[in-house]
């Protein structure tokens, strides 16, 4: 399976004075039988149209409701077709009711709610089977609150968990929840230099997310949700620093920057 990345960028979605787009979240996963998506930010008119006449079913698990997970939406072209089937995954069914029916509809949309012709279904992450993989979810540190969710199949898992504010020395379940995982795709919105402002604004920073990795031992960390604002001279910083972090982890086999365009062999 391969683990595409259409958008891992963090608030909003913009396009660089080089035309290089930065869109905001939507991973997928496409199995023998369903395509698995991860939030429905600006990415997913990305993966839209690459996936334009896919007739798998469309799983999209939501992390939160916070804009940037799912503005992707308003442009998803399966939603205004009959013939396609999307299932939205999310623990509160009632909630993504209400994010629906607020979306779908002035101020925010042209048309009602009615406008979408597709087959909808919303279902909590229990109430999944699939034959090739198994799903959990895991709620996370966040305003309002969002969810991780892990995908296995045998014995490799990856976890999407973003919008996530780790807490180092909170070893409980989310750390036994990404304990071992083949791939972690986590929330590293914040550098150092953004400590003492932005600590308790639910987003984690890159060290601590490395070192808790590390003691979980994960193989792969990729940073996810990057801060728009991190400015090239940050950026820079951040690349050495994963690069020494990664050659001195004791379990971590690598760290990667997400980017929009991403695969990773999975
Ligand atoms: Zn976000």
């Amino acid at each position: 399976m391969i683990i595409k990345f259409w958008g891992v960028q963090g608030s909003y979605p913009y396009v660089s004075v080089d035309k290089k787009s930065f869109h905001t979240p939507c991973v997928s996963i496409e199995t023998e039988e369903a395509l698995i998506v991860f939030d429905g930010g600006s990415g997913l008119s990305v993966l839209d149209l690459y996936y334009k006449t896919t007739h798998k079913p469309v799983y999209l698990f939501l992390s939160h409701f916070h804009f940037d997970h799912i503005s992707g939406l308003l442009s998803f072209s399966k939603l205004f077709v009959d013939d396609a089937s999307i299932i939205l995954v999310h623990p509160n069914p009632n909630q993504v009711k209400a994010m629906l029916d607020s979306l779908f509809n002035t101020p925010f949309f042209p048309l009602s709610r009615d406008s979408l012709r597709c087959s909808i279904d919303i279902q909590t992450p229990e109430q999944l089977s699939f034959a090739s993989c198994q799903i959990e979810c895991h709620e996370l540190k966040h305003t309002g609150k969002a969810y991780a969710y892990k995908l296995s199949v045998g014995d490799k898992s990856v976890v999407y968990a973003t919008d996530n504010e780790l807490d180092r020395t909170n070893k409980s379940s989310f750390f036994e929840f990404i304990k071992k995982s083949t791939v972690l795709i986590h929330d590293a919105h914040f550098y150092k230099e953004d400590r003492d402002k932005y600590k308790g604004w639910g987003h984690s920073f890159v060290d601590d997310v490395c070192a808790f990795s590390d003691e979980a031992m994960v193989e792969q960390l990729v940073l996810f949700h990057h801060n728009p604002k991190r400015s090239v001279d940050s950026y820079r910083e951040l690349k050495k620093y994963i690069s020494k972090t990664a050659k001195s982890s004791k379990f971590l086999a690598s760290i990667e920057l997400s980017y929009d365009g991403m695969e990773i062999d999975f």
